[in-house]
């Protein structure tokens, strides 16, 4: 397992939402984090079918552009009653011509867990892979997953994305109702950012 040992880390995402809540988890190593829009890099395509697969686009597509390590996560929400859609096109269900629409995809979750017929509780799953890569094209793999309920109607207004609908099993609250800390300290980015620390910060 390699170790990070530079002083900056680049994280490949232009989601404001996931650039906050990385910066926050990896503050308490004294890395200086920069963001893939303030390097000027685009976005690349997402052509493969799994979680890793797109991480390792990201990452690597950074890592090549910018000569630093570059950090990406790929995430999803998969919901069980309707055979683990959207999972690596959550982002996609959310496009509109305007940007994207996560009130639209939330609805539409809802729309097709009605017609699905499947009784409540709708089981849930966040699902999160980082992959860290070097400009060498050496990379290192860590997921995290974090189980719950899809809830309706939507709850809170805090945080992003899918947050407003995901009750984690074992809390009260819908990651929209929580703050960011108590959302760091549960969430299937923490439980892979753990891992990332563990082999390559620690
Ligand atoms: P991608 O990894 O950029 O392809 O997109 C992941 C999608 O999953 C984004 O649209 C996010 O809104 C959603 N997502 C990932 N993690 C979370 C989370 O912690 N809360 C809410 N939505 C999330």
């Amino acid at each position: 397992m390699r170790k990070f040992t530079d002083d900056t880390l680049l994280v490949a995402t232009h989601n404001a939402g996931k650039l906050a809540e990385i910066s926050d988890l990896i503050q308490p190593f004294g890395v200086h984090v920069i963001g893939a829009a303030e390097k000027g890099l685009g976005e690349p395509d997402e052509t493969e079918t799994t979680f890793v697969g797109n991480a390792r686009i990201k990452a690597h597509s950074a890592a090549r552009a910018s000569g630093l390590p570059a950090l990406s996560d790929d995430s999803g929400i998969e919901i069980l009653p309707l055979d683990n859609a959207p999972g690596v096109y959550t982002a996609d269900w959310a496009e509109t011509e305007n940007g994207r629409d996560f009130t639209m995809a939330m609805n539409k979750a809802h729309d097709l867990l009605l017609q699905s017929g499947q009784e409540r509780p709708w089981k849930a799953r966040f699902c999160c892979t980082l992959v860290l890569a070097w400009p060498d094209g050496h990379d290192e793999v860590f997921p995290g997953t974090l189980d719950g309920d899809f809830v309706w109607p939507m709850r809170g207004k805090l945080g992003h994305g899918y947050d407003p609908i995901f009750q984690p099993d074992g809390s009260d609250l819908t990651f929209a109702e929580m703050n960011a800390a108590a959302k760091n300290l549960i969430s299937h980015r923490a439980r892979a950012f753990e891992k990332l620390v563990a082999n390559c910060f620690a």
